[in-house]
């Protein structure tokens, strides 16, 4: 059975959750799946990439790249503004690849609005002790944005009601298992297969040749 239309995954979930580690290793398992880079202001955390992780841009960039119409939806998180590029979206579905989206929630809620068959995925963390542990342990931002970024989580959570499902990021290994059966699955989905009319007007025609000829020996 071929691939149907690839669409825009979207990977959402309060910060600290775990996202970003599950986003890059679905698209490190899948070879038809790519990571939608977006625009950042904020400054790159140690080992981050330009271009491979965010593409890390000043605010007179940013400010550009809304005045020329260049981001399917921005969003000022933590205090820091973020951007989703319309040709990172695009270009990855012409060359027939799932684009995997690590944003929050109001840029899912955009991306939902832009692409109809945008597929959201909310991750959950298995607790909030854990959530505050994994915040602790990235230990990028420090502690007034630590709290910032568990504050922001009592309103996110309330989202995941509008997603289409939701994974619990207890075990890594288990949430990415589950992450890769939605993105499967997904690619099975009636509506995605295109030539799904013509593939099942030549299965009848061949059975009916079949049947004719057997009644015909
Ligand atoms: P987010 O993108 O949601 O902010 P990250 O992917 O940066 O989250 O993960 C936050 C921290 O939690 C990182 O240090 C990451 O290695 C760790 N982490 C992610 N998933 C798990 C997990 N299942 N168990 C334990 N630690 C995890
Ligand atoms: P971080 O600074 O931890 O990399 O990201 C902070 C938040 O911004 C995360 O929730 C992340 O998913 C979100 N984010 C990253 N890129 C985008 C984007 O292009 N658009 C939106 N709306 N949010 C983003």
């Amino acid at each position: 059975m071929p691939l149907g239309q690839p669409f825009p995954l979207v990977i959402a979930a309060p910060s600290g959750t775990g996202k970003t580690s599950l986003a890059h290793a679905l698209v490190g398992a899948e070879r038809n799946a790519v990571f939608s880079v977006s625009a950042t202001t904020r400054r790159p955390r140690a080992g981050e990439r330009d271009g491979v992780d965010y593409h890390f841009v000043s605010e007179a960039d940013f400010d550009r790249m809304i005045g020329e119409g260049e981001l399917v939806e921005w969003a000022t998180v933590h205090g820091h503004r973020y951007g989703t590029p319309w040709s990172a979206v695009r270009d990855g579905l012409a060359n027939g690849h799932t684009v995997v989206l690590d944003i929050d929630i109001q840029g899912a809620r955009h991306v939902r609005a832009a692409f109809d068959e945008a597929v959201l995925v909310f991750i959950l963390p298995p607790n909030a002790d854990e959530l505050r542990r994994r915040l602790a342990g990235r230990n990028t931002e420090g502690e007034e944005d630590l709290r910032r970024r568990l504050s922001g989580a009592l309103n996110e959570l309330d989202a995941v009601a509008e997603f289409d499902y939701v994974v619990v990021n207890d075990d890594f290994e288990r949430a990415l298992q589950s992450l890769e059966a939605i993105f499967h699955a997904e690619r099975h989905a009636v509506p995605r297969v295109s030539d799904l009319t013509e593939r099942v007007r030549v299965i009848k025609d061949r059975i009916r040749d079949i049947l004719a000829q057997e009644m015909h020996p």
